[in-house]
């Protein structure tokens, strides 16, 4: 027996967790299922992320959950449950399987079988925001080199343990250099330990084009939060039914496992909601837990099913359906057919155990760092950079003004006067030499401002690693 957290969440959710633990319990999953109450009735308890401390406790301790979706009640001060199930608990991975099921689910793309894995936790999503003047605000991209190895080398392994031929990496590394170019970089660098695994490497605008045309191209794709979030939905989408898919998060101690779709409040209650998300989320789940045979059997009843034209409404088609059923009807369906294999949809073989376990994070020894200068944000409402260079050239200390960029194009020396300027200017100081910078000379630099009323907002320091530039040039210089 595997002890499991339960939520059976809001709107269509009950119905749909009825029918999914039915099945499990049909198939002869091990499970001692723990029930929590999370979501509409926990925010207005006052639990202002929709999820109680018995809740948290039950999670913690059984470490998989199996979660249906909740209702996030409008305005107010309440937070997404699942932004906050997925910080606090560390889930690394978002994966998010996208098959269809030609010909018996009406799809433009027959041959589609791709699975995302996506960043869960850094990147833009870690929500670090600010005003910085009067026309500029910031959201900062993190990108680590431990995140970035987790979740790429959680997608070879995963390649590895569900038998896929090749791993695909998404970046925007033609402009990002840094933050992008690190993801690829560690991609790379991962490709290498799994030669049986074929790879490419796409920039992600051709990319989602063509997983939008030719899906059948992709087999596993890794990319970072913001893009995976995006294409994963498209990804969804043009599969056949967002109604089809489920998703895991996973963590280095605990995972989730969840339909994609929301509460659907409109159709709640009725008994027509399809419960195909959340039950492939249970098969994700049993995989995990090391219950791959049950896993197998229950997505080869699914199979058998669809394939019969037994369906819910939401992939109901003349032509193509026999049977429109509602929820309970198709559940009891998938269980009168455990045990036998489909004719055409693919048979089902989950043959490696258990969930997939990383090595620990090794950091690797330092590179030298070594300062070359600073990049100080001044909020300046004026408009010729010229005037700006004259005071900031005031600030020189040792380390002078090399270049002044707005939004990222350089506008001094030798700017353009078409090159529209808003009142955030990045201002460069460096050894004109190209020599190290003394520590010192940054805060000389604020000390100057402040007596020259120049309103510095932030600052980053300039290094290089290893002798390697660790920072963007301006555009245009
Ligand atoms: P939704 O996914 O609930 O519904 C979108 C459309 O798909 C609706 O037409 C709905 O009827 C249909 N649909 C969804 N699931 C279906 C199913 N299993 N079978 C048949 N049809 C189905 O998205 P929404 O309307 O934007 O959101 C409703 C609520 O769900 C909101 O409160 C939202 O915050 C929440 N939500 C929760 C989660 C989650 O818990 N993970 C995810 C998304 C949205």
């Amino acid at each position: 027996m595997k002890k499991i957290t339960v939520a059976k969440g809001d709107g269509i959710g009950p119905e749909i967790m009825d029918a999914v633990l039915s099945i499990l319990e049909q198939a002869g999953a091990k499970l001692d299922i723990e029930e929590v109450e999370i979501g509409e009735k926990m925010y207005m308890a006052g639990h202002s992320s929709g999820i109680s401390p018995e809740a948290w406790k039950s999670i913690r301790s059984s470490k998989v959950f199996l979660k249906a979706p909740i209702t996030t009640p409008q305005g107010g001060g309440y937070k997404s449950l699942n932004v906050t199930l997925r910080k606090t608990l560390g889930l690394f991975a978002n994966i998010r399987p996208c098959k269809s099921y030609f010909p018996y689910v009406d799809t433009k793309h027959r041959k589609m079988d791709v699975v995302i894995v996506r960043e869960n936790e850094e990147d833009l999503y870690a929500g670090i925001e600010h005003q910085q003047t009067d026309e500029v605000v910031q959201c900062l991209k993190l990108i680590s080199r431990p995140g970035c190895e987790k979740i790429i080398r959680y997608a070879f392994e995963y390649a590895r343990h569900y038998n896929r031929k090749k791993v695909s990496c998404f970046v925007k590394d033609n402009i990002m250099k840094q933050t992008d170019g690190l993801f690829h970089e560690v991609f790379k660098e991962v490709a290498a330990e799994y030669p049986d695994i074929e790879t490419d490497s796409w920039i992600i605008d051709i990319a989602a084009a063509r997983l939008a045309d030719t899906p059948e191209m992709f087999d596993v794709i890794v990319t970072s939060n913001l893009y995976g979030d995006v294409i994963s939905d498209i990804a969804a989408q043009i599969s056949g039914s967002v109604g089809l898919a489920g998703s895991s998060n996973i963590g280095q101690e605990c995972a989730m496992f969840e339909a994609i779709h929301g509460s659907a409040p409109p159709i709640a209650g009725k008994d027509i909601a399809n419960p195909t998300g959340l039950l492939k989320a249970a098969v994700m789940m049993l995989n995990h837990i090391g219950q791959s045979k049950v896993a197998e059997k229950i997505v080869n009843a699914w199979s058998c099913t669809i394939e019969e034209g037994i369906h819910t409404a939401d992939i109901f088609k003349e032509g193509i359906s026999k049977v429109n059923v509602g929820t309970s009807a198709f559940a009891d369906a998938i269980i009168k057919r455990l045990g036998q294999t489909p004719q055409e949809l693919e048979k089902a073989v989950f043959d490696k155990k258990g969930q997939i376990i990383l090595p620990d994070y090794k950091r690797r020894s330092a590179k030298e760092k070594v300062l070359k200068g600073v990049d100080v944000f001044v909020d300046w409402p004026g408009k010729n950079p010229e005037q700006l260079a004259d005071s900031l050239k005031k600030l020189n200390n040792g380390i002078e003004l090399t270049m002044i960029t707005n939004r990222g194009v350089k506008v001094w020396p030798n700017g353009f006067e078409e090159t529209f300027c808003t009142d955030h200017w990045r201002c460069r100081y460096e050894d004109k030499k190209g020599n190290t910078v003394p520590q010192e000379a940054i805060p000389a630099i604020f000390k100057k401002a402040i007596s020259e009323k120049i309103d510095i907002i932030k600052s980053e320091n300039l290094y290089e690693f290893d002798g390697i530039r660790g920072y963007s040039m301006g555009q245009g210089q």
